[in-house]
């Protein structure tokens, strides 16, 4: 039986089978590493399965990488619409298209479903087989690298959509990492009035500072609750965001937000949070989960063509493939120092 730990590897592997039905092969050209592929490297597995997977059949060893953007080199029958060489990025959410929450269209949260890179081989190799239904064509004026962020950028935008920002929001993120980030650049796109941000890290602080953030505190520092009640005129913030994953912050946010406000968690802890119900009821306080996004990508393509947001600030490093392991795995696995989003060059040497 497959075992659970920290092993990772690159080696040769074959290349992918010819794509079935509604599939097509995408040759990589960057892919970003995200939280959950290092927590899978940390911890894991965490949301590979052990065994096969329930719709895809994919079991481990699998390689990792959801967030790329490439090229279609080949298709399946049913994609017709997409011809070889279509620059693209991708939804890679599998779905099975007929559970109950597939019906309604949340199928980033079906029965069954899972992702590219985590229940079938991932982008982090030359070729990565997905789903077509997924496939959004990329303008020219977005180039390979900025294309390969708008997965979290549409993780994001999903989430300002779960706490519904809109023009005049004022937003409290807890944690300035590549999602806290992504989540500001969101935010503003929504319209949000101002977006505060608590992150420990001096360096982080400032680049969120240079991104657009009202204010960046140190939460080490001083009472983050209080100087954005204050700055909120003595109301709180509508919508937080838990981007840190950290449990404990959990009901730091759910007691900083304002009444009829709303925590939209980003981010999966590894440890349970203490709450009571006191701190939500007669506050009519809101707690929501957030997990992928739904139909988003394309809106997230359309802002980067325009302009409207700007990412390419949270690239910190490119490495190459054959580097990936030492040169993000485990300078993330360790804490990251400076990087934010690491991207892995797929096709240098
Ligand atoms: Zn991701
Ligand atoms: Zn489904």
């Amino acid at each position: 039986m497959w075992r659970p730990g920290p092993s990772l590897t690159y080696e040769m592997v074959p290349e992918p089978p010819p794509p079935g039905r509604d599939q097509a092969i995408v040759e990589v050209a960057f892919c970003g590493i995200c939280g959950t592929d290092v927590s899978e490297y940390t911890h894991g597995p965490v949301m590979i399965r052990p065994g096969p997977h329930p719709l895809t059949g994919a079991r481990p060893p699998m390689i990792l990488g959801h967030e790329f953007s490439g090229r279609v080199v080949a298709t399946g029958p049913g994609a017709e619409r997409l011809r070889a060489g279509q620059r693209v990025v991708t939804d890679p959410c599998w779905r099975c298209g007929q559970c109950y929450w597939c019906r309604r269209g949340d199928y980033q949260i079906c029965k069954v479903g899972g992702s590219v890179g985590l229940a079938s081989d991932g982008a982090l190799a030359r070729y990565v087989t997905v789903p077509t239904e997924g496939l959004v064509p990329l303008p020219d004026s977005v180039d390979d690298q900025t294309a390969a962020l708008t997965e979290p950028l549409a993780v994001a935008l999903h989430a300002v959509g779960r706490g519904e920002v809109g023009a005049g929001s004022r937003v409290l993120i807890q944690g300035f990492g590549p999602v806290g980030a992504a989540v500001l650049l969101a935010a503003r796109a929504r319209g949000a009035e101002d977006v505060f941000v608590s992150e420990p890290s001096a360096g982080r602080r400032q680049l969120a500072g240079s991104m657009g953030a009202s204010a960046a505190y140190d939460p080490a520092a001083c009472s983050v609750r209080t100087e954005v009640y204050r700055e909120t005129g003595k109301v709180g913030p509508d919508v937080i965001f838990e981007c840190t994953g950290i449990p404990g912050l959990l009901e730091e946010s759910v007691s900083s937000v304002r009444k009829g406000g709303k925590v939209v968690m980003v981010g999966i802890g590894h440890g349970n949070a203490q709450l009571s119900g006191w701190q939500i009821v007669p506050y009519e306080r809101e707690i929501i989960g957030s997990l992928g996004y739904r139909n988003d990508l394309p809106r997230v393509v359309e802002l980067l063509a325009s302009g409207q947001i700007d990412p390419r600030p949270l690239i910190t490093s490119v490495v190459s493939l054959r580097s990936a392991i030492s040169g993000a795995f485990d300078v993330l696995a360790g804490g990251g120092g400076r990087e934010m989003k690491i991207l892995i060059d797929v096709q240098a040497s």
